[in-house]
């Protein structure tokens, strides 16, 4: 039986991969500190025999005893507000969690699948965006926390690899939703939910003219299962190009939920990217792979989920 190591595997995304690999018939065992991941997103798996958890903080090395066949590490606070309120833990787990991942891969000979992200983008200059684009961020900014310490794992990765032969593998992932999103998270989809469904204003930020392009939460799985699964070890972009400015957005949600909320206008963070919309070429082409399920669908199925969130 195969075994699979999930960093983060109490978050939104990290708790559908280890739903994901356990389908398959591997073993999971799902790390996490829960600083931002959540017990109950694993609580449906509490009784299946081959999942574990281990709460335990992957910036220290991880004891897991006997073969592992591959790591995912997807550990880190993933929200502007949260790696806002935590800088340092964001950057330590970027840096010292992902060589924690890293030695654990080269140990166990295990294939290994960093979640990077769009934010290497920063605030791009060209769009779509490209796997060849280095980027546009600023090191010193409120978001460069985040920003930089997923370049900077991207950069470990790619030495680890080169290093010591492990078989790496970089998903950048475009902003992503879907049902186990903490509503309080602070991210622009579950606050327009949850203000739109207890008929508060919607805020958005700016002139709301900045865009965002959404990808449901299955689409991205099945990106990633099939990245890890691939010979590719530069990055490869797994994002949905619908592409939607904010303002636009917020109405699609006030009109979605049935809402009478109005929108108010509150300011534009620093450094918030102006645009950000993946070119999925190359997923395309070595992976075969595309988005399924448009927009409108994906929230819709994600809004029963977000009404029983926003009365518990
Ligand atoms: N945003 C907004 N209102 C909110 C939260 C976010 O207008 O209540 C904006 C934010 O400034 C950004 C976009 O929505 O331009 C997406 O933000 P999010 O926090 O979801 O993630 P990001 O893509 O910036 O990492």
């Amino acid at each position: 039986m195969l075994t699979a190591v999930i960093t983060g595997g109490a978050g939104f995304l990290g708790s559908y991969l280890c739903d994901r690999f356990l389908a398959a018939g591997m073993r999971v065992v799902a790390v996490d500190n829960l600083c931002t991941g959540r017990r109950r997103n694993l609580e449906h798996l509490a009784s299946n025999p081959n999942f574990s958890f281990l709460r335990h903080d992957i910036c220290e090395p991880i004891p897991i005893a006997g073969a592992v066949d591959y790591v995912l590490n997807f550990a880190s606070p993933a929200s502007p507000p949260d790696y806002l309120r935590l800088p340092l833990e964001t950057l330590m787990v970027g840096a010292l969690g992902a060589r924690s991942a890293l030695e654990l891969a080269r140990e166990k000979g295990a294939r290994f699948l960093h979640a990077s992200t769009s934010e290497c983008y920063g605030d791009p200059l060209v769009n779509p965006q490209n796997e060849n684009y280095w980027g546009n961020v600023n090191p010193i900014g409120q978001r460069s926390v985040y920003d930089e310490a997923k370049r900077f794992a991207e950069a470990l990765t790619m030495a680890y690899h080169r290093e010591h032969q492990v078989a790496t593998r970089l998903a950048r992932i475009f902003n992503t939703y879907g049902p186990r999103m903490r509503l309080d998270d602070g991210r622009a989809l579950p606050t327009f939910m949850a203000q739109a469904l207890r008929g508060e204003p919607l805020t958005v930020y700016g002139d709301g003219s900045q865009t965002r392009s959404f990808q449901y939460v299955d689409d991205l799985i099945e990106g990633v299962w099939r990245l890890l699964h691939s010979d590719e070890v530069t990055p490869v972009n797994i994002g949905n190009p619908e592409e939607v400015s904010m303002l636009a957005f917020a109405r699609e949600i006030i009109e979605l939920t049935g809402s009478k909320s109005e929108i108010v206008f509150q300011p534009l963070p620093p450094d918030d990217p102006k645009l950000r919309c993946p070119d999925i070429a190359k997923a395309r082409r070595i992976l075969d792979w595309e988005p399924r399920v448009q927009r409108r669908e994906g929230l819709q199925r994600t809004v029963e989920y977000f009404q029983r969130e926003a009365t518990r």
